[in-house]
């Protein structure tokens, strides 16, 4: 019994009601049986787009091609797909021949694995698995529907997801599936840069970024999508502080940063990006700056926007930062500037962190948390308020009391800032006047 979502099961109820087939599929189905909280909830269903776009108030036509229309509910937005059967693809990237259908069998079999060809009715509780899909999610295998050559020549992206989907998962991928991926890898190169994109972000929030990374490397799919990445595999580091080469220690880092922060975690995936091209013997001299360009003639090829560039070029630039505690405040501030601002010294101390633990350690990071203690100090005294901020000033206080200047007044101010400090609400005239008349 899969515990559904209200608004999908209320789609799926309006659509058998008038007589349409409707399944809960894909994504959802997978991981609700493996115990884990779907993000989306896919339908798919025997209704035509437009019988679909009629049947509920708000809609949004999001694919109308590949029939497939977004039903906006008070709880949600839920895709509902018609049935397809996807026939010939001639480019490795579009189905040419998009056949919508009432057979769910056929639907269930356009589909990339075993594991997102599941579909579930919620009124019956009845689940359609017609590629065994059931005993790979028990036993933790990503296979594909059909044979694995076909599969992936009628779309390169699908090996990607392959990759994607053992790291997501902890799953591995069967043997005939992943022998297909270097047999086809002349189809990826055809495939849109954007959908790479997609599969990249959503392999960034995996767990184990690294074990689907991994799989690219040995199944041939690195060099064609992240060759750059692949470029540090075998460059070995100085024993002292590394144990890994340059390619499995951007993996390992790439684990350890969090892993709801994709262009971050992206950033510390690169961050040693520039070293092969700079090594010289046990030197890296400048890779810190040709990272940085490296970074982002890569992320322009697959299609990443201009923020997320800006971002991780800057974390790329500035990883190398050594800090002492000798650093006068001025160096600190000077640092603060170099990096672009108070808001990305997290980010890097976050990249320095997952770093580290990739090395071998030889500090506890102790030094960020005194930089970080520094930093905030800094930035509280820059934003603490003065005498000058206060709304009131020496003139109503002295009106207000009938009194003459004299060191009185600086006494009451000075009271008056200790309260607003406490409590900001209560920099108010209004307010302030009756604090200065309790002076009286
Ligand atoms: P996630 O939870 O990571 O989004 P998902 O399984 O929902 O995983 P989607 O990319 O959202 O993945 O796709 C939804 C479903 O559509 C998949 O489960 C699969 O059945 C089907 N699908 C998606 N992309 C392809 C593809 N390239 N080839 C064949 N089927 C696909
Ligand atoms: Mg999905």
């Amino acid at each position: 019994m899969i515990e559904t979502k209200t608004g999908a099961a209320e789609i799926i109820k309006a659509l058998k009601s008038r007589g349409f087939a409707a399944y809960l599929v894909g994504g959802c189905v997978r991981d609700s049986l493996l115990g884990l909280r779907p993000d989306e909830w896919d339908i798919t269903t025997a209704a035509a787009p437009e019988q679909v776009t009629k049947l509920f108030q708000r809609t949004v036509p999001t694919g109308l091609d590949y029939g497939t229309v977004t039903v906006l509910l008070p709880d949600g937005q839920y895709e509902v797909t018609t049935f397809r059967s996807d026939e010939k693809y001639v480019d490795g990237r579009h189905p040419i021949n998009v056949r919508f259908t009432d057979n769910i069998h056929k639907d269930l079999a356009r589909r990339d694995f075993t594991i997102n060809a599941l579909a579930y009715d919620p009124e019956t509780g009845a689940l359609i698995d017609d590629f065994d899909g059931q005993a790979d999610l028990k036993n933790k295998v990503i296979r594909s529907v059909g044979d694995p050559v076909e599969r992936f020549s009628e779309d390169g992206l699908r090996p990607v997801r392959a990759c994607r989907f053992a790291a997501k998962l902890g799953f591995s991928i069967e043997n005939k599936t992943f022998e297909a991926i270097g047999k086809t890898l002349e189809i990826v190169k055809k495939v849109a840069a954007e959908r790479l994109h997609d599969e990249l972000v959503k392999l960034l929030g995996a767990e184990k970024p690294s074990i689907g990374l991994e799989l690219m490397r040995r199944s041939g799919l690195l060099k064609i999508i992240l060759p750059e990445l692949e470029d540090g595999y075998g460059v070995e580091q100085p024993p002292q502080f590394h144990k890994y080469d340059v390619y499995r220690h951007g993996l390992f880092a790439c684990d350890a940063a969090p892993r709801n922060d994709p262009s971050l975690r992206l950033a510390v995936l690169l961050h040693d990006i520039g070293k092969p091209a700079c090594k010289v013997d046990f030197t890296f001299y400048n890779h810190d700056q040709t990272g940085a360009a490296t970074a982002e003639s890569l992320m322009r090829r697959l299609k990443f926007g201009n923020a997320d560039i800006e971002r991780v070029k800057n974390l790329v630039a500035n990883h190398m930062f050594d800090y002492s505690a000798e650093w006068s405040d001025s160096a600190v501030r000077r640092f603060l500037r170099r990096i672009g601002g108070v808001g990305n010294a997290a980010d890097l101390f976050v990249l320095r962190r997952a770093d580290a633990e990739a090395m071998i350690k030889v500090n506890n990071g102790e030094y960020l948390v005194e930089l970080q203690k520094r930093i905030d100090r800094i930035i509280e005294e820059e934003h603490a308020l003065h005498v000058i901020d206060l709304k009131v000033n020496g003139n109503d206080v002295m009106t207000i009391l009938k009194i003459k200047p004299g060191p009185k007044v600086g006494q009451v101010l000075n009271d008056l800032l200790e309260k607003v400090l406490d409590d900001p609400k209560l920099n108010d005239r209004d307010k302030l006047f009756e604090m200065i008349k309790a002076h009286a």
